[in-house]
């Protein structure tokens, strides 16, 4: 299959199996070079967020009870072509989100790899034959669609992000109206053309992209739309979930975390520095996995510090697609405001800031941070409670095993939590006591694998998992049939 990237010089939304105009086009600006746009992209108005809603609508009668083959089938050609085209669309997204080209790279493989894990899943799909309590009766419970689906993502993994939902949502009937971040719309526009050639009948997936406060209102709002499948804020998330259960519609989100990072007395600290750097900073420590919260034991502390400041020392960060980078840039203006002011709400709570949270300036004009340690924490303070979303991490020292579980599982979230040691015993355990729906052991709290469920507990989360086997729970609703034969 030959394939077209970014043939039309602005990018259209796609609705109903057609390239529609936006009401507006707005430059897509690169956070690493921001005198370079990546794109000038369609932002829909009220009346496209309809229609797409509509064309959804109008398509689902026919996706639903569609061939679980041409599912498949469809799925595998995005999967393939995502992958063929790995080093290109991992580029843009270096470019409009700010991650390194590694990082890029390796999250447009992830997406590809879900595209192909899901048309498996599309073939996988089965149900239940139960005898019946009655005689001459028996019961089948079936699994179908759940309808027209909304799926409304961040910017911070602008591929993986929509594959884990879009994919699922397609492999099992049904259809999909997908609104991306405003600040990253062109891993999206790529994705989504992608999908407009591999196969998939007109109106089954449609993207609108435009501002979450107007499109993104009405995806959520209209009585048209059976399901919410979110990934962002908390703030934003709660007031989705408000929003599209009082009018009953099955309702997903995935929000923020605060994740403790437990060093023990007994760990490798050479495992330990390296879980807590590459887990606290890289992808500029904006993932919802990240280990923003150092929980560190009395014995291993100082010597913990010492080598995790000589480790950022020697981070580069710099111009996302530039070889050397390990750390790219914050994403956005709004954002960089953000973890500036954290630091000084840290330091204000007398937090002793060790090293980073610098402005740095590079030979083009970008959203450059040096990474922030803030040491002699306690897990009260707001830097410790709130999700930064930056490359900014905490150290609480704490004076044994006990009271690091304390303090880990101390907070409104419940995402990720990872534990650095060498005994089994206090693995095993804190495996069974994190309150987190995620648990590493000598691994970072961010990086996970793409066939198994993702999800956490209390603010993290709400509803059925993402990914893996698991997506299927949301993805479809279950219908019990008797039969008297
Ligand atoms: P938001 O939660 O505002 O955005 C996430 C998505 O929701 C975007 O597509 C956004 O659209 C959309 N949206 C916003 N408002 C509405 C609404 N009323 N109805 C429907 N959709 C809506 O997060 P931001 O991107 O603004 O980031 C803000 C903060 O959220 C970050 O600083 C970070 O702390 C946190 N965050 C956490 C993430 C996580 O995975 N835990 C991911 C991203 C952010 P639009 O882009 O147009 O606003």
């Amino acid at each position: 299959m030959g394939y077209r990237f970014s043939p039309m010089t602005q990018h259209d939304l796609f609705i109903g199996g057609s390239w529609v105009k936006g009401a507006v086009y707005q430059p897509n600006l690169n956070p690493s070079n921001l005198d370079e746009s990546v794109g000038e992209y369609a932002h829909a108005d009220e009346a496209k967020a309809k229609d797409a809603v509509a064309a959804a609508r109008a398509a689902l009668p026919e996706w639903s009870r569609s061939n679980i083959q041409t599912r498949a089938d469809a799925l595998d050609r995005v999967g393939t072509e995502i992958l063929a085209r790995r080093e290109e669309i991992g580029r843009l997204l270096a470019r409009e989100e700010g991650k390194t080209l590694k990082e890029g790279i390796g999250e447009v493989t992830r997406a590809g790899n879900i595209f192909k894990f899901f048309a498996g899943e599309a073939l996988r799909i089965s149900g239940e034959l139960v005898p019946s309590v009655r005689s001459g009766v028996h019961v089948e419970v079936t699994r179908e669609p759940v309808g027209v689906v909304t799926i409304i993502t961040p910017w911070n993994f602008p591929i993986a992000i929509p594959a884990w939902k879009i994919a699922p949502a397609l492999a099992f009937g049904n259809t999909v109206v997908f609104k991306p971040a405003e600040l990253t719309p062109g891993c999206a526009w790529a994705v989504s053309e992608i999908i407009s050639r591999s196969g998939f009948p007109a109106g089954v997936f449609n993207l609108v992209i435009g501002k979450g406060r107007i499109v993104g209102e009405i995806l959520v709002t209209s009585p048209e739309v059976d399901a919410v499948s979110f990934t962002g804020s908390v703030e934003t998330g709660h007031h989705i979930l408000l929003a599209a259960t009082k009018r009953h519609a099955k309702v997903q989100l995935e929000m923020g975390g605060k994740n403790p990072l437990v060093v023990l007395d007994d760990a490798d600290i050479e495992v330990a520095v390296d879980c807590a750097v590459q887990g606290a900073f890289y992808s500029t420590g904006q993932r919802c996995t990240a280990s923003s919260r150092l929980v560190v034991t009395d014995g291993i502390h100082d010597a913990f510090v010492e080598k995790t400041i000589s480790r950022l020392k020697a981070l580069r960060v710099g111009d996302a697609v530039a070889p050397d980078t390990d750390v790219g840039p914050v994403v956005d203006q709004s954002q960089l405001d953000q973890d500036l002011s954290y630091i000084e709400i840290g330091r204000g709570e007398g937090a002793r800031l060790a090293f980073g949270g610098e402005r740095i300036s590079r030979d083009t004009r970008g959203y450059y941070l040096s990474p922030a340690l803030f040491v002699e924490t306690d897990n009260r303070m707001r830097v410790n409670r709130e999700e930064i979303f930056g490359p900014v991490a905490t150290v609480v020292r704490v004076k044994g095993y006990e009271e690091a579980v304390e303090v880990a599982n101390d907070t409104e979230f419940g995402l990720s939590a990872g534990v650095v040691t060498t005994s089994l015993k206090h693995a095993d355990d804190f495996k069974r006591r994190s309150r987190a729906g995620m648990v590493m052991v000598n691994l970072p709290t961010a990086g996970v694998d793409y066939h198994v469920p993702f999800g956490g507990t209390k603010g993290s989360s709400y509803g059925p998992r993402e990914q893996g086997r698991y997506a299927r729970e949301f993805y479809t609703t279950v219908k019990t049939a008797y039969v008297s034969s």
